[in-house]
């Protein structure tokens, strides 16, 4: 039997066939980036349409790279939230309607439980308890977790996620939207030392995060410097912009694996792709001796093989979905309000 996972709730429309091991089997990702773009962010209600319109065409052409038909799917896994409420709409009810009809059962995904489980895609075996940071397009989140059973918050963002931090500091410097992608591949050929940009690190102890401040402070100094798009100078702001943000998110989990006394770090999410951010964990990670987990590059953004996979991880441990399950654009986040995989550590 196969499992289809299915992710809506943003501005990617993806669909994923997985096997009940868990190994991935299929991956298709429609990104709405092209119709978002020239607003600067994505609009709610050209994403649910978009949604509608390629949600099909997605799931089937998952089936068909999977070499699976409709018969095979043994298990379908939707997104329920937190997400645009238009978006996972559609995901939720085409997931739903299609298991429905297959007679087969259904279960929905906490979208950051999806992102969690994208870390040990490649070494299920290994997934124990974990410092677990979501550096995504909204959350900035440091977790402890039990494998698959449980979590605790640590430390969030008090204003701005990382993702956001990224997007906006790209827009400053005219890079386009969603510009993380871009600022990163901008600050390889820049001096990350070139600007001293500021790093929020709050008391001694503190696990939150702030990224507002240095959003200003890049505004400032782009405005002190009106040289500043000479192609050099862009490229060394960036890579100072960057390393702002990568020291700190590097600091606060190592701050956390301390704290702990847990030895194993994932970090997953958008951010998680970025190169600077990656390779300054693999440097803690031997440095430290600490194991870090983080996806494949593929992984990292939005997918529904995340889905799929927490999906299949839900539906073993006997949490189905109920047939009026609604979506849940607000959903809680482990460890804020309740436990939110049913329980708390
Ligand atoms: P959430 O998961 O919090 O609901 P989301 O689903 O919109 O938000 P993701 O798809 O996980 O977010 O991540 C998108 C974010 O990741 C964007 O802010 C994007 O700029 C950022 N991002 C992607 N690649 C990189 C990169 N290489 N460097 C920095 N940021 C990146
Ligand atoms: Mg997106
Ligand atoms: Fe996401």
């Amino acid at each position: 039997g196969l499992v289809l996972g299915l992710e809506t709730s943003c501005d990617e429309t993806a669909a994923a066939v997985l096997d009940w091991e868990g190994r991935v089997r299929s991956s298709i990702v429609s990104s709405q980036h092209a119709t978002h773009g020239p607003y600067g962010g994505v609009v709610p209600e050209l994403a649910a349409r978009r949604h509608i319109e390629t949600i099909e065409s997605i799931a089937r052409r998952a089936l068909d790279q999977a070499d699976a038909g409709w018969a095979n799917l043994r298990l379908i896994a939707c997104t329920s939230g937190p997400g645009l409420a238009g978006a996972l709409l559609v995901g939720l009810s085409y997931g739903k309607a299609l298991a429905y009809a297959l007679r087969i059962p259904w279960v929905t995904v906490n979208h950051l439980d999806g992102h969690i489980a994208s870390a040990w895609i490649d070494r299920p075996a290994s997934r124990s308890s974990a410092l677990v940071l979501v550096v995504s397009g909204g959350h900035t989140h440091l977790y402890r977790t039990a494998g698959t059973s449980g979590y605790r918050l640590l430390g969030r963002t008090l204003d701005d996620a990382a993702g956001e931090a990224f997007d906006k500091g790209a827009k400053l410097l005219g890079l386009g939207f969603p510009g993380g992608p871009a600022l990163d591949k901008l600050a390889r050929s820049g001096n990350p030392k070139a600007v001293r940009f500021p790093r929020s690190l709050g008391k001694r102890t503190s696990l939150d995060f702030s990224f507002s401040g240095l959003k200003t402070s890049l505004l400032y100094h782009l405005r002190d410097h009106p040289d500043w798009d000479q192609p050099t100078r862009t490229a060394d702001i960036a890579a100072s912009y960057q390393e702002a943000i990568v020291d700190v998110l590097v600091i606060k989990a190592l701050r956390a694996v301390d704290q702990s006394g847990l030895r194993t770090l994932a970090v997953v999410g958008g951010v998680s792709a970025n190169s600077r951010l990656r390779a300054r964990l693999m440097e803690a990670a031997s440095t430290q001796g600490i194991e870090v987990v983080i996806p494949p590059l593929s992984l990292c953004t939005d997918n529904a093989v995340m889905i799929a996979k927490a999906g299949l991880d839900a539906y073993c441990q006997g949490r189905m979905a109920s047939w009026d399950m609604e979506s849940q654009a607000n959903a809680s986040f482990p460890g804020t309000d309740e436990p939110f995989n049913g329980v708390a550590i």
